[in-house]
C-alpha cells in the first residue's frame, strides 16, 4: 500500500513536470518568451533536484542507497538499469509525460552548471530558447491546440 502511494506520488510529480514543460511550450508559441523561459527553468530546476533518486526511464523513485546508472550526457538523469536508459530514449508511456530524455539532456546538463563557479541562469538563455524552438518543431499538433494535448495537461495539472 505504501509502495503504491509512493508510485502515485511519483507519477503525479512526473505529471506536473510534464504539465510545466507543456506550459512552457504553449507560452513560447504564444510569443511570451520570458514566461516560457520561466516555466522551463522551474521545470529544469525540479529535474535537477529530483533526478538523484528517480529513474528517467520508468519514473519510479528509488532509495538513496540503490545503485543507479547516471546519464553520461547531463550527469543529472539516473536510470535503474541499461534497459531503463534505453526506455528513456523511446516513446514509452512514461516518456509521454516527460519527453524523451535525449531531447532535454543537453539543456539539463547546462542547467546543472548554473550556480557553480559563477555560472548565471542568463548564460543558458540561448540554449533554452533553442530547446523551446526544437520542442515546437517536434509538436506541430500541440501548436494548433490539439484537444487531446489540452485535456492531458489539464488532467495532470489538477
Ligand atoms: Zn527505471
Ligand atoms: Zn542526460
Amino acid at each position: 500500500m505504501r509502495e503504491a502511494a509512493k508510485w502515485l506520488q511519483a507519477a503525479l510529480d512526473g505529471g506536473s513536470l510534464f504539465a510545466k514543460l507543456h506550459l512552457a511550450h504553449l507560452t513560447f508559441i504564444a510569443g511570451q518568451e520570458d514566461a516560457a523561459l520561466a516555466h522551463l527553468k522551474e521545470n529544469l530546476s525540479r529535474r535537477v533536484q529530483r533526478g538523484r533518486d528517480t529513474c528517467a526511464g520508468c519514473g519510479q523513485t528509488r532509495g538513496e542507497d540503490t545503485p543507479m546508472l547516471t546519464c553520461s550526457g547531463c550527469h543529472v538523469a539516473r536510470f535503474c538499469s541499461a534497459d531503463h536508459q534505453k526506455m528513456a530514449s523511446k516513446k514509452a508511456a512514461w516518456s509521454l509525460w516527460t519527453g524523451r530524455h535525449k531531447d532535454i539532456c543537453g539543456v539539463l546538463g547546462k542547467w546543472r552548471e548554473v550556480g557553480k563557479d559563477g555560472v548565471v541562469p542568463d548564460s543558458c538563455t540561448v540554449d533554452l530558447v533553442a530547446f523551446l524552438a526544437a520542442m515546437n518543431a517536434r509538436c506541430p499538433k500541440d501548436a494548433e491546440g490539439a484537444p487531446e494535448a489540452g485535456a492531458r495537461a489539464g488532467f495532470w495539472d489538477g
